[in-house]
């Protein structure tokens, strides 16, 4: 990894996730708790009025603000769209970040535990996750198969990590999460103050990466309302393996749908309340050993 200079903490970009929103506030009250000698760590807090409001967004999701031609077309005037083109001047540009690494804290309904999601698949990303998944095994490790461009926020920077950590309900703090993402961020930085000091910590097992291929929809009727729920025997299985056939959904009247795709999958952000509006059920995965040497 090369040397890193500035690290970005974001916390708040989605404004009913108050764990990242709340650590990020403790973080700009006692800042000397993410100082690291070898480098500057900034916080920037996403979504300010959404927060204030206790909601997700006010005009639009500030995680899907990023695609480069909309941070460059000044006719995008929503609240969100400003946000994301401040926040890009802040630690941007795309493509050319003024920061090393940036850890975006997010949480979710849907029963992740500690999940990180990487915006890109490289040396560097890896390392990281890889010790980081070493040091705590209840980590897991997701990656999205890079599209041409993402409109993630994650994606202004090459090192871009998104923590996500649940269940827990919008709008919340919930003091377990709170301090399980406050370690995971002190182990982030902890590895790359050893990185800059030349003490990098080499991959040691191989690391168990859940790479996005995916997602599936509620059955809806021509309305567009659902007419199923996530199945109870899929409910709060994230990350476990589902076969074809397996039960995954339970219509209003009781009658279970199997998966019928033709190969297993290990599913993600099962329920996800925020994800109802996007017509995402949950997003599927497939399981990948990666090592060393593959990198
Ligand atoms: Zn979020």
């Amino acid at each position: 990894m090369n040397p890193i200079q500035r690290v970005a903490i974001v916390g708040g970009t989605h404004g009913n996730e108050f764990t990242g929103a709340y650590l990020v506030k403790k973080f700009e009250q006692h800042p000397n708790l993410i100082q690291r000698s070898s480098f500057e760590t900034l916080t920037v807090f996403g979504n300010p009025q959404a927060f204030a409001a206790a909601t997700r967004y006010i005009d639009e999701d500030l995680n899907r603000c990023f695609l480069m031609q909309d941070l460059q077309n000044a006719d995008l005037s929503s609240y969100e769209a400003q946000r994301a083109k401040a926040i890009a001047q802040l630690l941007g540009p795309k493509g050319n970040a003024q920061v090393d690494v940036l850890v975006d804290l997010h949480s979710t309904t849907a029963n992740m535990g500690l999940s990180l999601l990487l915006s890109a698949r490289n040396s560097a990303s890896l390392q990281l996750a890889s010790h980081l998944s070493t040091i705590n095994p209840l980590v897991k490790v997701c990656w999205t198969h890079p599209h041409p461009e993402s409109m993630l926020l994650r994606s202004l920077c090459e090192v871009g990590i998104v923590i996500e950590v649940g269940p827990v309900a919008q709008g919340v703090l919930d003091a377990q999460w709170f301090q399980k993402t406050e370690e995971l961020v002190h182990a982030i930085l902890d590895y790359l103050e050893a990185c800059n000091r030349g003490m990098t910590p080499l991959m040691q097992s191989p690391l168990t990466l859940y790479e996005f291929i995916g997602t599936i929809d509620y059955p809806r009727n021509s309305l567009g309302e659902i007419q199923a729920m996530v199945h109870p025997l899929l409910q709060g299985k994230d990350y476990e393996p589902l076969h074809p056939g397996d039960p995954v959904f339970l219509t209003l009247e009781g009658e279970t749908i199997p998966y019928q795709g033709d190969n297993t999958v290990y599913p993600a952000f099962i329920n996800e309340a925020a994800y109802y509006e996007k017509g995402i059920a949950m997003c599927l995965t497939q399981k990948q050993l990666i090592t060393l040497e593959n990198l």
